[in-house]
């Protein structure tokens, strides 16, 4: 292990030499993780090398039609077959986290593994020193922008097919909130293109993500938005607070609350809109901001978590009430950022 991780470009050259790898990303894979480390999986496996994709845990059903998703492990369901695969790996990729607590129950296994750590992640502060080679930039839309240039830089463009093509696409799609974000710069517009020349087949992705849910999840948003729904015009903030209930009695999966703190920031005035849901083994919060207003640095000081400028989310072991109070302190305590918003 290196104290400080190596470039990523030092490892194109053993590109061509097959190995065991695995591939992993964090808990509750979103379409930018599964995306980024399938397509990663379908350009690794032109190279002859035996591949393995684990996911710290289950993922959302609207991911499942993703060329290659099946063969997913789940390290919470396979644990035996995951831990073989992290065993015999002499690569492992990290996508789509800065730190390892975000792997869940696998972060214990994943620092014990003696293999090559290569991370590829756009999320800030990484824990570099768990990493021998890497590539973190907090420029990048997404994870699945750096594993296009991945390709792109180790000269093997002529090997995206429409599988990596389907994969990329929806991982910069998703973490772009469909090109609306700051970070959707012309390369990413220039990668879409060449997407496209690839066989990519975009209207059938959208689909695939969006329009593809239970009604129950659609019950679930409009009871949360008339019932749970806060809005505190002295800050310029919203807040949805949910309780374990309400997951239960309108039978809500993983990734069906996914998309709904967007809700609360499209209301005009509002700068910041967050989302409290309570899982049952933790408090899970979700941040978004309009520009002007910091939310990495708001969940890392009071959440325990971090994420993005503009979204950013993290994880309380306190009772519901409790996190909604210090959500309550936390908006008086950035008054000053939060009122001074010019519309
Ligand atoms: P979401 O609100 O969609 O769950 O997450 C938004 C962003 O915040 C994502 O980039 C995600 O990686 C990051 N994030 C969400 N939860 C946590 C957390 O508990 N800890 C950290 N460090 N980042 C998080
Ligand atoms: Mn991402």
């Amino acid at each position: 292990m290196q104290p400080f991780m190596k470039p990523i470009n030092e490892l194109y050259s053993e590109l061509e030499h097959p190995r065991n790898v695995v591939i992993t990303f964090h808990q509750k894979p979103d379409a930018d993780a599964m995306g980024a480390a399938l397509g990663l999986y379908h350009f690794l496996i032109q190279f002859g090398h035996a591949v393995t994709v684990i996911s710290p845990t289950n993922w959302a059903g609207f991911l499942s039609w993703m060329p290659g998703c099946k063969k997913v492990l789940d390290y919470e369901m396979q644990t035996a077959k995951a831990t073989a695969a992290l065993d015999n790996a002499q690569w492992l990729f990290c996508l789509d986290f800065n730190t390892m607590d975000r792997t869940r129950r696998m972060a214990e296994k994943l620092i014990a593994l003696t293999c090559i750590k290569i991370l590829i992640d756009h999320h800030h502060q990484p824990q570099v020193e768990m990493f021998d080679f890497g590539i973190s930039d907090i420029k990048k839309s997404s994870t699945s922008e750096m594993v296009y240039d991945l390709i792109i830089g180790s000269g093997h463009a002529d090997m995206i097919n429409t599988s990596i093509a389907d994969c990329l696409y929806a991982g910069v799609m998703t973490d772009t909130g469909s090109f609306r974000f700051t970070s959707t710069t012309a390369s990413v517009h220039k990668m879409v293109a060449d997407l496209k020349d690839h066989g990519l087949e975009h209207s059938h992705i959208h689909e695939e993500l969006y329009d593809n849910f239970m009604e129950s999840r659609f019950r679930f948003f409009g009871h949360v938005l008339l019932n749970r729904m806060e809005v505190f015009y002295e800050y310029n903030t919203a807040l949805i607070a949910i309780p374990q209930a309400d997951l239960i009695k309108f039978n809500v999966k993983t990734g069906d609350t996914e998309g709904l703190v967007n809700f609360p920031l499209g209301i005009h005035g509002i700068k910041l809109a967050s989302v409290i849901i309570d899982r049952g083994d933790e408090r899970k919060s979700s941040f978004r901001s309009k520009d002007g207003f910091d939310v990495n640095t708001f969940a890392r000081k009071y959440f325990n978590g971090g994420g993005h400028f503009n979204a950013a989310g993290g994880k309380n072991i306190e009772p519901l009430d409790e996190v909604v109070r210090r959500f309550k302190i936390a908006i008086r305590e950035n008054k000053e950022q939060l009122s001074n918003y010019k519309f």
